[in-house]
C-alpha cells in the first residue's frame, strides 16, 4: 500500500518532538523542515507541499502548540486535519440521476486503468442493487472491447457495443438500450492515448457535448506520480471532469498523485483502486487515507471490509456453535476462508492503528495457506471429530499436504487451546486460568 516511506518520516518527526515537554520555535522549525522533506520525498507536487508546509506552521506556532500540555500531539493533530483538506474535506460521491440512466463518463489515459477500474465502478454500484451496463466507445483499440466484454462477464454485467462504429453514436444508442432495458447506470469507457492530444479531447469533447453525462470520472495511475497529477490537469483543462479514479495504490510506494491532486485540479479522488481484482476498488474517504497515512490506521474500512467478507448467516451460525461449544476444524477452516476473502493480510495490517508505520513486520502469509493445506488433507470426519486423530492418521495427513505431523500436531494443539479458551468464555468447563498475562 502506499504512503510507507511517508508513514515512517512524519512519525520519526512526531517521536522527537514527543520526547520534549515544552517545544521552542527551533523544535517546531526543525519539524516543518522534516515535514517538508518527507512530504518531497513522497513525490508530492512542489507548490503543494509549501502550501501545506505553510499552513501547518501557521497554526503550529499560535500560541495553542506552544502552551499545550501535549504539544506533540497537538501537532500531529493539526497535521491530520491539513491532510484531510487538502485531499479533500468531504467524502465526493456520484451523484445519481433522478431521471435514469445516471451516465458515468471513464476517461483517461491508455494503461491508467480505465477499462478495469470502469468495470470495478460498475460491480460496485451492482452490489448495491443498480443495475449498470458497461459501454464499448473505444473503437481503436481492437483489444478493447474484447476486454471489456471479458470483465464484465466476470462481473455478470452487461456489455454495449457496436465495433468500429463512431463513439458519439455508440453512447447515443447504449443510452437508449439502457432505457430500453431497465439498466440504470451507464458507464462510457471511452479511447485513451499514449499522451493527451488534440485529437483525442475533441473525440471526448464531442461525446461530453452530445450525451451531457451525469458524471465524467478521470482515471489515473497513481504509480506514475506527478505525470498523473499533470494528466489531471490537462485533462480538467479540456473536458472540466467531476472527479478522479486514482488506480493501482496497491504498487505505489510513495503516495505524490494521491496528496496533489486535489490541490491541483480542484477536483476530488472519488474512487481508489488497490489491486488487479476485480473487487479491488473503495470509495475514497480523505479522513481515512490521511488516518493511513499517519499511521494511525484505519479501523472503519476494515470493519467495512469484514463486513462484505463475512457471509452474516455464517457468522451467526459459528457463533452458535462456538456458544454451544461444537465447533470444529472444518468451522475452523470456513473461517480462514471468510479472512482470506479481506484481501491481503498485508494490507489489513496497514489499517491497524500502529502498524501503519511498522515497516518491518512481515506477514508469513503461506502461514495460512500450510494451516489450510492441513485442514483440506483431513476426511470430513476427522474435521469434525479431532479427537480420533491417531498416529497413523496424523502420518496420512502430513503425507497429504506434504507437511510434517509435528506442524499437524501444532495445529491441532493450537485449536485444543482454543476450544478451551471458548469453554472458559461459555462459563462452562474446568475453571483453567488463562495462558499469558492472566495466569
Ligand atoms: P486502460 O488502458 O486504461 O483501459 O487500462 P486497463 O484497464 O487495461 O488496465 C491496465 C493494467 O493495469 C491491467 O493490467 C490492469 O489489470 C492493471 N490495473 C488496473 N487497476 C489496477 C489496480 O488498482 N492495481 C493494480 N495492481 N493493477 C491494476
Amino acid at each position: 500500500m502506499a504512503f510507507e516511506g511517508l508513514t515512517a518520516k512524519l512519525n520519526a518527526a512526531f517521536k522527537k518532538l514527543r520526547g520534549k515537554g515544552r517545544l521552542s520555535e527551533s523544535d517546531i522549525k526543525e519539524a516543518m523542515r522534516e515535514i517538508r522533506l518527507a512530504l518531497l520525498e513522497a513525490d508530492v507536487s512542489y507548490k503543494v507541499v509549501k502550501d501545506f508546509v505553510k499552513s501547518v506552521s501557521e497554526r503550529c506556532s499560535g500560541q495553542d502548540v506552544m502552551e499545550s500540555l501535549t504539544p506533540a500531539q497537538t501537532i500531529v493533530k493539526i497535521v491530520n486535519e491539513e491532510l484531510i483538506r487538502l485531499m479533500g474535506s468531504e467524502n465526493q460521491r456520484i451523484s445519481i440521476s433522478p431521471k435514469p440512466p445516471t451516465v458515468v463518463m471513464l476517461v483517461g489515459l491508455q494503461g491508467a486503468g480505465k477499462t478495469t477500474n470502469g468495470a470495478k465502478l460498475a460491480g460496485l454500484f451492482k452490489k448495491q442493487g443498480k443495475r449498470p451496463l458497461l459501454v464499448a466507445c473505444d473503437i481503436y483499440r481492437p483489444a478493447a472491447i474484447k476486454q471489456l466484454e471479458v470483465v464484465g462477464g466476470q462481473l455478470g454485467i452487461p456489455v454495449f457495443q457496436m465495433g468500429q462504429e463512431n463513439p458519439v453514436k455508440i453512447a447515443k444508442a447504449a443510452i437508449r438500450h439502457a432505457q430500453q432495458h431497465g439498466n440504470d447506470m451507464v458507464f462510457l469507457d471511452t479511447a485513451g492515448r499514449l499522451h493527451v492530444d488534440e485529437a483525442l479531447m475533441n473525440e471526448l469533447k464531442s461525446i461530453k457535448a452530445e450525451v451531457q453525462p451525469n458524471e465524467i470520472l478521470l482515471v489515473v495511475d497513481a504509480m506514475t506520480g506527478q505525470d498523473a497529477v499533470n494528466a489531471a490537469q490537462s485533462f480538467n483543462e479540456w473536458l472540466d471532469i467531476d472527479g478522479v479514479m486514482l488506480t493501482k495504490l496497491d504498487g505505489d510506494a510513495r503516495g505524490g498523485a494521491a496528496l496533489s491532486v486535489k490541490a491541483v485540479t480542484g477536483k476530488p479522488i472519488k474512487f481508489i483502486g488497490t489491486g488487479e481484482k476485480l473487487d479491488m476498488i473503495e470509495p475514497f474517504h480523505p479522513e481515512r487515507m490521511a488516518s493511513r497515512i499517519l499511521g494511525m490506521g484505519d479501523v472503519l474500512t476494515l470493519i467495512e471490509k469484514a463486513e462484505q467478507a463475512l457471509d452474516q448467516k455464517k457468522a451467526a451460525e459459528l457463533e452458535q456453535k462456538m456458544r454451544a461449544n461444537k465447533f470444529t476444524l472444518a468451522d475452523f477452516y470456513d473461517q480462514l476462508l471468510q479472512i482470506r476473502k479481506m484481501g491481503p493480510m498485508q494490507d489489513l495490517l496497514g489499517m491497524i492503528p500502529g502498524m501503519g508505520s511498522m515497516k518491518n513486520v512481515q506477514v508469513d502469509e503461506s502461514a495460512l495457506g500450510r494451516v489450510e493445506a492441513i485442514i483440506l488433507s483431513m476426511t470430513p470426519y476427522e474435521r469434525e471429530n479431532p479427537a480420533c486423530l491417531n498416529s497413523s492418521r496424523k502420518r496420512r495427513i502430513a503425507l497429504g499436504c506434504g507437511q510434517k505431523v509435528e506442524d499437524v500436531n501444532r495445529l491441532l494443539k493450537q485449536f485444543d487451546q482454543m476450544q478451551q479458551l471458548m469453554k472458559q468464555m461459555n462459563g462452562k468447563g474446568k475453571k483453567r486460568k488463562l495462558p499469558g498475562k492472566m495466569g
